[in-house]
């Protein structure tokens, strides 16, 4: 970093680090653990680049007509390296046209201005080569509080860039900071805001905030203001799914539940998404038994809490019947609105789909039924294994549940062994027409199918030659003529 600085310096130029690089560093991040550092300088960006040059440093274009310049800082990987730079000339403020993913960028002519455009205080601290601070907003006081505030007023910080609203959320998430009353306020405000924003951009920041320690202050955070409501308003009536249900307190605060699980994810971002929404069917499931005049139903269950009695209706019983299945099918949905990739959505629709599948698991399974489980779960076992732990450690469900520590050794033990996903040798069709006498057809097909079937059930082996599938066909199918 100090030939970075050294380079600029001997250019007669100004250049600071800023940005998170700088709030990791001051709340005690070491300079090894920061992958990302981003600098702001007075030159304009071909003068960075040939600086950059000059210095022999590794440059890439990110974005030359933004005022960015990319480079890469080498070094002993022991200690971080190596290192992207991103080398920003200072701007003014950016105005983000609305839904665009690219900034409309005007030049500014001091640190101070260029920390004035970023978003919260904690985000605008800049540091010279001496490791001095520039800190015009007292960003460090408020990494002492743990609060984040906006820059300036913020209603307008959140108007010029209603994002901000989930970039709030975001750090929250990630820092475990409280929201300065007057931020939050603003939120509220200018939740609706956040619809003239690109999908890409939310699915970056709620990919964040998923993965986030604190990622449960931050979804409630969403919720307090609407924000959760504009962009995912199918898990407001999760929300407001009230604890206290007409059969008394028999189902839990599934709101409450979800969050939990969310941490308990950590950072798989499958496992994040499927558990921010594994119980997003229920407000539309729920099934009262007996029926309460004006409760069941979707709509009251989901958006009216105030409509509920207070005390228990004893021998009134809840069912949510095919909610996973209703999950799997919301998660389409909004997975398209957040422009998933095709692989995310398709796994996390499928986890949420076959959500307590590993959960049946018992010890008493015999092989073809480990094997039917994996088949069942079309490619996606290991994460549905993985979705079962987390709703294991569900409060309600108590000790001694399926141990999902054994299917994944007998999954693992079957596949070494060759003997866990069904194939036939190569040429078997060319085998099975010569020895039954058969034209190509639909036929062959079925025999293979067939055949498949009978591995998986443990009937013939895995691995054998094709004389021996044929002789095991002859005996299951002997209406089959010799040829
Ligand atoms: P992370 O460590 O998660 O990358 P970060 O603080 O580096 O956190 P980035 O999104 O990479 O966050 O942005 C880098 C810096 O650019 C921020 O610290 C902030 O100063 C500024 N910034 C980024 N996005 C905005 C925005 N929408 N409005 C204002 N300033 C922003
Ligand atoms: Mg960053």
């Amino acid at each position: 970093m100090e030939s970075l600085f050294r380079a600029f310096h001997d250019a007669g130029r100004e250049l600071f680090l800023v940005g998170g690089a700088v709030r990791d560093l001051a709340m005690g991040a070491s300079y090894q653990d920061l992958d990302d550092l981003d600098f702001c300088t007075d030159a304009r960006p071909a003068e960075s680049l040939e600086i950059l040059r000059r210095a022999n440093f590794r440059t890439y274009d990110v974005g030359i007509e933004f005022g960015t310049v990319g480079a890469v800082l080498k070094g002993k990987s022991s200690e971080g390296y190596p290192k992207d730079v991103q080398v920003t000339t200072y701007r003014s403020k950016e105005m983000y046209s609305r839904g665009s993913r690219h900034p409309v960028v005007s030049y500014g002519n001091s640190v101070e201005e260029d920390l004035w455009r970023r978003d919260f205080s904690i985000n605008s601290i800049a540091m010279d080569a001496r490791g001095n601070y520039v800190d015009p907003y007292n960003g460090r006081g408020d990494i002492e509080r743990g609060i984040l505030r906006a820059v300036g007023d913020p209603l307008e910080r959140l108007t010029e860039d209603p994002l901000r609203i989930l970039r709030i959320a975001r750090f929250m998430a990630r820092l475990g900071f409280k929201t300065d009353p007057g931020l939050e306020r603003a939120a509220h405000v200018k939740a609706t805001f956040l619809l003239d924003i690109a999908r890409q951009r939310w699915l970056q920041e709620m990919n964040k905030l998923l993965i986030g320690e604190h990622a449960p202050a931050a979804l409630d955070f969403l919720a307090r203001t609407r924000a959760l409501g504009v962009i995912l308003p199918e898990l407001v009536a999760l929300v407001e799914l009230p604890r206290r249900c007409p059969a008394g307190p028999v189902h839990e605060d599934f709101w409450a539940l979800t969050c939990a699980r969310v941490k308990r994810a950590g950072d798989n971002k499958v496992l994040s998404w499927a558990a921010l929404l594994a119980d997003v069917g229920r407000p539309w499931t729920r099934h009262v038994d007996p029926p309460i005049e004006g409760i069941d139903g979707p709509t009251l269950a989901g958006l009216s809490a105030s409509a509920y009695p207070q005390e228990p209706f004893p021998g009134t019983s809840v069912t949510f019947h095919n909610h996973a299945a209703m999950a799997g099918l919301m998660a389409k949905g909004l997975g398209r609105r957040f422009h998933f990739d095709t692989a995310t959505l398709d796994e996390v629709a499928f986890v949420l789909g076959s959500q307590r599948a590993a959960l049946a698991y018992s010890a008493d399974w015999a092989d073809p039924d480990v094997r039917r489980f994996v088949q069942e779960m079309s490619g996606h076992h290991a994460h549905v294994i993985a979705f079962g732990r987390i709703l294991q450690r569900d409060p309600a469900e108590g000790a001694g549940g399926a141990d999902l520590d054994d299917l994944e050794a007998r999954i693992a033990a079957l596949a070494a062994r060759g003997a866990l996903v069904p194939e036939v040798p190569t040429g078997l069709g060319g085998a099975l027409m010569k020895a039954f006498g058969l034209k190509p057809g639909p036929i062959l097909g079925e025999l293979v199918e067939l055949l498949k079937e009978e591995m998986l059930d443990g009937r013939v082996g895995f691995g054998l030659e094709a004389a021996d599938y044929i002789a095991h066909l002859r005996s299951v199918r002997p209406d089959l003529i010799a040829g």
